[in-house]
């Protein structure tokens, strides 16, 4: 039986971060992916384009964003309720920032993630499912997993479950047994730039608040087709997975959008992808078995409570899991993740119970402010923190519902 110093489980940025670290520096690593890659992952595909700096692209050659990057976009159009547009740019005149967001296919993106590893040095095993992990009080882990052609075991030092929302590994270990599910849908739509709506250009990304309750919907540019998409981030009980109500009010959202922007589709011919996202709801343990399992990215549940975006701290979430392994110091795992994510994602989720609660208001005096584009563009990329942010734009907020509650007009709250 072949024996690894990790087995990382799961394809997807946590887990090729995870492997290509681990395999640079010399480490016998295995990466096994369930699904056949390259793979469908649902999702916007929309991130910073700071993941160059976290992959250390322009240091290692080994990957160029051109590889990937369909539209690098550097103005957001916000609407509410698909009326009262605000275009505004990233990077304002007169400020020296630089920043983007850069749009991928997920499957071609995950995919160079994982052949980097591989070429680092990492075995990568596709179309095989983690199906066990066995253990004694000391020894290594025993790892069993299935495919079409037949089952496969290895044993292990160290294992990173980064299998995602709907893996199993953190199940398996007995962690995250409470968590948070957000549920989005997106679909992709063909589309030729020059046609639909003027604002439709390959460096805008649009967000409508609106339409969807204690959520929103998006429209992100990609090389040939539009990625329409539609979420509800802060749900209820009644709001998870398996409600068709929510499923239907997510789609009508998406088609709303497309009509909005004068894009042709057929109800018929959308395929809708739906997916939950394990949003941060509080700091949690993360390692079991002696820190012989790390969790990372989704299984980890590290998506931004506001946004509910999650590619780059599972890149990060990867690489840390990887660098605790290096260094021998899988026990501080847990701790790490705290250090890195729990003080800027409590101040996000504080800013988010808000702003889902009152999005009109939040839209009125948040988003459509000439500087809340700057600071959205900050806040995803990493060059604000919310933990700095949050306390002002809350005080601005308070004092706005304060006084619009003492109006004639008083706005209702999104029901819980
Ligand atoms: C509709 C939608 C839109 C989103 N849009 C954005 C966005 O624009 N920007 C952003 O930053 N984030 C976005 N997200 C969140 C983002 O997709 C996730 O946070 C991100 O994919 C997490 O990466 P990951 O590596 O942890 O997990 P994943 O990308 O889910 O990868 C997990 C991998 O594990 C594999 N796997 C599962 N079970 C097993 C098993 N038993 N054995 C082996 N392999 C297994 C899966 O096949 C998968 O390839 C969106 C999510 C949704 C649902």
């Amino acid at each position: 039986m072949n024996h690894y110093d990790a087995i990382v489980i799961g394809a997807g940025p946590a887990g090729g971060a995870a492997a290509y670290e681990l395999a640079r520096s010399g480490a016998r690593v295995a990466l096994i992916e369930k699904q056949k890659l390259p793979r469908h992952k649902t999702c916007g595909g929309g991130m910073p384009m700071m993941v160059s700096q976290v992959l250390q692209l322009e240091e290692m050659h080994d990957l160029a964003p051109e590889a990937f990057v369909e539209a690098d976009t550097r103005f957001m159009r916000h609407t509410y309720l698909f009326d009262d547009p605000v275009l505004s740019p990233m990077n304002p005149e007169g400020t020296d920032l630089n920043l983007s967001l850069w749009m991928v296919r997920r499957s071609v993106f995950d995919n160079a993630l994982a052949q980097r590893a591989a070429s680092a040095g990492a075995e990568l095993r596709d179309e095989l499912a983690l199906k066990t992990i066995e253990s004694s009080t000391s020894g290594p882990l025993t790892i069993r997993a299935e495919g079409q052609n037949g089952s496969w075991e290895a044993t292990a030092d160290t294992m990173i479950g980064a299998d995602g929302a709907n893996g199993i590994s953190a199940k398996i270990v007995g962690l995250r047994k409470e968590r948070a599910l957000a549920i989005a849908i997106e679909a992709e739509v063909p589309h030729r730039w020059g046609e639909g709506h003027a604002d439709l250009r390959p460096d805008v990304c649009h967000l409508e608040y609106g339409a969807i309750k204690k959520g929103y919907a998006w429209v992100f540019p990609k090389g040939d087709h539009l990625n329409v998409g539609a979420g509800v981030f802060r749900p209820n009980r009644q709001s998870g997975r398996g409600d068709a109500s929510v499923r239907d009010k997510l789609q009508t959202a998406i088609t709303d959008y497309l009509t909005i922007l004068e894009v042709p589709h057929r109800m018929e011919n959308l395929i809708f992808h739906a997916h939950p996202l394990p949003i941060w709801d509080g700091q949690q343990t993360l390692h079991a078995l002696n820190g012989r399992v790390l969790l990372a990215g989704d299984s980890a549940g590290l998506i931004n409570p506001f946004f509910g975006d999650g590619i780059l701290h599972a890149l990060k979430s990867g690489q840390i899991a990887a660098n605790c392994i290096l260094s021998g110091n899988q026990n501080q795992y847990s701790y790490k993740i705290a250090e890195e994510f729990k003080s800027n994602f409590d101040a996000a989720l504080k800013m988010a119970r808000f702003f889902y609660q009152w999005p009109a208001l939040c839209y009125k005096h948040g988003a459509k402010r000439p500087t809340a584009t700057r600071t959205a563009a900050q806040l995803l990329c990493g060059d604000a923190l919310f933990e700095n942010v949050a306390k002002r734009a809350m005080r601005r907020l308070n004092r706005a519902l304060k006084s619009a509650l003492s109006g004639a007009n008083p706005p209702a709250p999104e029901l819980e």
